[in-house]
């Protein structure tokens, strides 16, 4: 027996499309936890015979992203293995065999019907709300009908004769037994007219091929298991475990929204969500722990994940808790990370942060205002830039209280350098105790001359971000007298 024969083998299938969907990396995800689980094996494997939709440099970014994130697939385009290719488009000799397979045990069929004809046809179902469906035209043509149009030159498809009678009964491993009418089947397309095969021909043929052991896929391609099934037993294959990840839904329970800045990865991995917090919060769509647990490194979740702990229900894109895991995530990694993994928006946003010391204290403080790293700079550039004063603002610097404080702390802080944060608690207290002016009526005045803004860090954090002589030299810009 071959050693892949008793492996657990399995895969994340994804069309080019030029993004990866968050309902993509939840597919993947489960895909490979189970892999890792269970020594397995995860391939990745392009569907890409949908030739209209395929975009190009989609496969790079596609594969960026998931060893960004640290999704490392096994086997696939880039990497290759033993059952290559690992691009559809690539293998379309192999599916021409086995169509030809079907067609000569009578399980496929040529359909000679014009693309008017089908939508006549779809438009007269849809006028009598019944679903769409091939009426079967061309089933049962006789072979001499089916040379002569072959003959002409007469474009075709091949379909699957699919038994119109009776219904197919499977196990899914999240939605236990599952029974469909087989009327409600249709003779699907197998390879279209330009030649390619559809999806569900070359998906169960490469699964076959390439030992796919479990079929771990949205919950969308559900019904389309019989589809599936009649392939493998025409082929006389063993049919895989299917596993059927519930509908990722948006927080009014519809379908997740379409919008693809809402659901691209990439579109959060630019904004600055970390890849860990993209991975842990994705692992709980549709999958909790025994103990209801929150917060999982991959590492972690690669121990505790298992299919029985999948859920029937939608999982609900929370996105709510996706900033509050974000946010738990920016403040407890090491401060050294986060600001590594910050440095490119800083740059972009054109400021120096050549000073290590300050950088990392800057980030250090702006973290626990923040969910994502962009949001960082926001709460960042007071440190680095100069400040400007609203109408409002100036109206409170030039009050004859903010006054006071500006000159007493200039003279005190100016008593010598390099001010340890416990000196400014007590200088505070000495501050408010002299000139007897506390609450909002001295912090907000001190912390916008410091920081521009009444709310934020404590006057000790501030000062021993600035440093002496900046804070001095703030101080002195909002002296009025
Ligand atoms: N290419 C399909 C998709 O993008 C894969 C479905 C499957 O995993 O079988 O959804």
């Amino acid at each position: 027996m071959h050693k892949d024969d008793n492996q657990v083998r399995v895969r994340f299938a994804p069309s080019p499309t030029g993004y990866l969907h968050v309902g993509g990396l939840r597919t993947a995800l489960f895909n490979y936890l189970f892999a890792r689980k269970h020594g397995g094996k995860f391939v990745l494997r392009i569907e890409d015979t949908d030739r209209k939709r395929s975009i190009s440099g989609a496969l790079e970014k596609l594969t960026t992203t998931l060893k960004g994130i640290g999704l490392q697939y096994d086997e696939g385009p880039d990497i290759g293995g033993n059952y290559g290719p690992y691009i559809q488009s690539q293998r379309t000799d192999i599916y021409k065999k086995y169509t030809q397979k079907l067609l000569d045990s009578g399980n496929a069929y040529y359909c000679f019907c014009s693309e008017e004809r089908l939508n006549n046809l779809r438009e007269e179902q849809r006028k009598r709300k019944r679903p769409p469906m091939y009426d079967g035209k061309c089933r049962d043509l006789s072979k001499d009908e089916v040379e002569d149009n072959l003959a002409q030159g007469m474009p075709f498809v091949i379909r699957l004769r699919y038994p119109r009678e009776g219904k197919t009964v499977f196990d899914d491993v999240v939605r236990d037994r599952v029974a469909i009418d087989n009327s409600m089947v249709d003779d699907q397309v197998l390879i279209k007219s330009d030649g390619f095969p559809t999806y569900h021909l070359a998906s169960v043929v490469d699964d076959h091929l390439m030992k796919i052991t479990h079929v771990i896929r949205g919950e969308e391609w559900l019904s389309s298991v019989p589809k599936h099934i009649f392939l493998y037993e025409s082929f006389g294959w063993k049919v895989p475990v299917f596993v059927h990840l519930p509908l990722l839904l948006n927080s009014d329970r519809s379908k997740l929204s379409k919008r693809q800045g809402d659901v691209s990865v990439e579109s959060y991995i630019q904004k600055g969500y970390l890849p860990e917090v993209m991975l842990n919060f994705i692992a709980l769509l549709g999958w909790h722990s025994a103990d209801d647990r929150e917060i999982y490194s991959l590492r972690e979740l690669e121990d505790a994940f298992s299919l029985d702990r999948i859920n029937k229900a939608g999982a609900v894109f929370d996105i709510e808790k996706l900033n509050w895991m974000g946010g738990q995530y920016i403040r407890n990694l090491d401060v050294e990370y986060i600001a590594d993994q910050s440095r490119h928006f800083f740059e972009e946003a054109g400021m120096d942060i050549s000073d290590n010391d300050k950088y990392l204290k800057v980030i250090n403080t702006a973290r626990d205002y923040v969910y994502c790293l962009a949001d960082i700079v926001e709460h960042a550039k007071m440190f680095y830039e100069e400040m400007i004063f609203s109408e409002e603002d100036r109206k409170l610097i030039e009050e004859e209280n903010s006054q006071k404080i500006y000159s007493y702390w200039i003279e005190e802080l100016g008593k010598k350098v390099g001010w340890e944060p416990e000196e400014i608690s007590s200088l505070t207290k000495q501050s408010i105790g002299e000139l007897g002016i506390k609450g909002k009526k001295f912090y907000f005045p001190i912390r916008l001359a410091l920081f521009g803004n009444c709310h934020g860090p404590d006057i000790p954090t501030l000062i021993d971000i600035l440093g002496t002589d900046e804070s001095i030299k703030r101080l002195e810009t909002c002296l009025t007298r």
